[in-house]
């Protein structure tokens, strides 16, 4: 193997380069589609990979959701969700997970105010990225009266890693 920056040749597991000192790590992408699937299951095959990889580490992730807005209803759901994240020789001692949060809201709801409060509420967890909005599911009242009566709800989606002996 050589050195990512300087080309000196380094041992398979040099975590830094004897010449240079530069960091010899790669980064990978995955990307999960949901193609269908209900967000439950989607959700479910997500945390199953993450479960399934516990040498992963330094994650990042992207979200994309989709928020159309049409006559009858607002969209917030989460489509595709691509990570980033490099591969430690042993096992991580965090584990990565990615919840969904459902609050009943009004429109004037502040999901960053929510976050804070999450956050607080849960102070072993460490918050890696998170998007939110508000999803209703149907009757025009929902929107027009500002979600009185109505289904609308707030859809956070909130990815975060915590120590793993703190699984279930
Ligand atoms: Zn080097």
């Amino acid at each position: 193997m050589y050195c990512v920056k300087c080309g000196h040749q380094v041992n398979e597991d040099d975590t830094f380069c004897p010449a240079c000192g530069a960091k010899q790590v790669t980064t990978y992408t995955m990307c999960f589609t949901r193609n269908g699937l209900s967000e439950p299951v989607f959700i479910a095959n997500i945390n199953q990979w993450l479960y399934e990889n516990p040498k992963i580490a330094n994650v990042t992730c992207r979200f994309e959701t989709d928020t159309s807005f049409g006559f009858m209803a607002n969209q917030y759901k989460l489509n595709q969700f691509v990570i980033e994240y490099e591969l430690f020789k042993h096992d991580n001692q965090n584990q990565y997970f990615l919840a969904k949060e459902e609050d009943m809201a009004l429109y004037q709801k502040n999901v960053r105010a929510y976050m804070e409060k999450w956050k607080q509420e849960h102070p072993q967890i460490t918050v890696i990225n998170w998007s939110g909005g508000i999803h209703s599911r149907g009757s025009t009242g929902s929107i027009l009266l500002g979600g009185i009566g109505a289904r609308n709800r707030m859809n956070v989606y909130i990815f975060m890693k915590f120590p793993r002996q703190q699984m279930n």
